[in-house]
């Protein structure tokens, strides 16, 4: 057999393919709107473009340290501080090419033949996926729709065996936009004491919650800091997702050493031009223009939800974060791939079937896109659900 066996398991990510296969449709001249793409419509902000200018015209195009350059990890630092109120030292760092790499590196770090790992479901796509390639085995929790598919503490409680290593947690979460309030990650905190679980705490749409106060989950008690690996990045609060800019906090120094071994002997640095713009952005100098990306994406969420709510086919979960709408068709279909592709066939909308989230009867927008566009997609797919067969 020419291929290992955990590259045959390995499924493509399907936001990325759906988003490739609009462009490609696009670039043919067809006429399509696309709500798959998981990236602001934003361009990267002025100040991180000029720092990156900078850095090239200085030369700083050598090799960095392999977990980053240390104005990037004291940068790293500032942010974590002054944000989050978590205090990490700057050896607790590693900078990753993208909160995927971070995501990755941990697992392969953590995640042994027949470990198990708990996925809160919906889940992003890829959290699955990583898990199955490190030999892991994921353990699903299915949360309550009402509850906007957060967990609590007694189905966390539920799921947990011997064999648990790892619980992954997204606040605000992809694809729903549900985010955890400190009480409830409290809760969520105790029940993980005295084991030995270690918490991946995916917090890239931080910046993009519009209800209620964005938390940590690190920063709920000195327990919850220590098994917590913090994990965020530049791709969506910064409008850089094709920079590549992620970075994740451990207290655990074995970890960040497995880590920087791992990183060191694949990817080495991440591009040192990256690390120099991501400067400005950590320490707050492009605050007004991710607000300014912030007050759109809200009027836009509030467009979308005004367009849908008297679809009375659907079922639409009000997001609290992230650029998202994940919908409920289940009265009218239950097999998401065959609504997607047929939306996508006949009205030429691309957007995201529940499956890949782990939760088929539901598909997912993207709002990051232009009110026209957000005009011009949900009338053709109201139109699609009315005319469904
Ligand atoms: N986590 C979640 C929940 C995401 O939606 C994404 C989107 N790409 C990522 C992590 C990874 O982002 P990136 O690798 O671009 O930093
Ligand atoms: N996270 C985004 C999304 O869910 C970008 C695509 C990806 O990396 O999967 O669409």
């Amino acid at each position: 057999m020419l291929l290992t066996k955990r590259s045959q398991i390995l499924e493509e990510s399907i936001t990325l393919a759906i988003t490739t296969l609009a462009k490609e449709l696009k670039a043919k001249g067809e006429d399509i709107i696309s709500f798959s793409v998981g990236e602001p419509d934003f361009d990267t902000p002025k100040i991180i473009k000029d720092a990156a200018i900078k850095a090239i015209e200085k030369g700083c195009g050598k090799y960095t340290p392999v977990v980053g350059l240390p104005e990037v990890l004291k940068a790293v630092q500032t942010k974590l501080k002054k944000d989050n109120n978590l205090d990490y030292e700057t050896n607790e760092i590693v900078v990753n090419v993208g909160a995927k790499h971070s995501l990755f590196n941990c697992i392969e770090c953590l995640v042994e033949e027949n470990d198990e790992v708990i996925i809160p479901v919906p889940y992003w796509v890829s959290y699955p996926e990583m898990v199955n390639y490190a030999g892991g085995k994921a353990v699903f929790i299915n949360g309550d729709k009402e509850n906007g598919f957060k967990i609590t503490p007694k189905q966390l409680q539920n799921a947990i065996t011997p064999k648990t290593k790892v619980l992954m947690l997204n606040s605000p979460s992809n694809p729903v936009g549900s985010a955890y309030t400190k009480d409830e990650f409290k809760e969520l905190a105790k029940v993980l004491e005295n084991t030995n679980i270690m918490v991946l705490s995916d917090e890239i749409y931080e910046k993009l919650q519009y209800d209620g106060e964005f938390c940590s989950f690190a920063s709920v008690s000195e327990d919850a800091l220590k098994r917590t690996i913090t994990i965020n990045g530049l791709s969506k609060c910064g409008a850089m997702p094709g920079w590549r800019f992620g970075y994740l906090a451990t207290k655990n120094k074995d970890l960040r050493s497995a880590i920087n071994r791992l990183q060191g002997q694949s990817t080495s640095n991440i591009c040192s031009i990256t690390q120099y713009a991501a400067i400005p952005a950590l320490i707050g100098e492009a605050d007004n223009d991710i607000q300014m990306m912030k007050d759109s994406f809200y009027k836009r969420r509030a467009l979308a939800l005004d367009i849908l709510k008297d679809v009375k086919e659907l079922e639409v979960i009000k997001p609290q974060g992230a650029f998202y709408l994940f919908i409920d068709i289940s009265k009218i279909e239950k097999d998401s791939m065959k609504f997607c592709k047929k939306l996508l066939e006949e009205k030429k909308v691309a957007t995201v079937p529940g499956i890949g989230f782990g939760l088929d009867g539901y598909f997912r927008i993207s709002y990051a896109t232009s009110e026209e566009n957000i005009k011009e997609g949900l009338k053709r797919i109201i139109d699609f659900i009315k005319n469904y067969k």
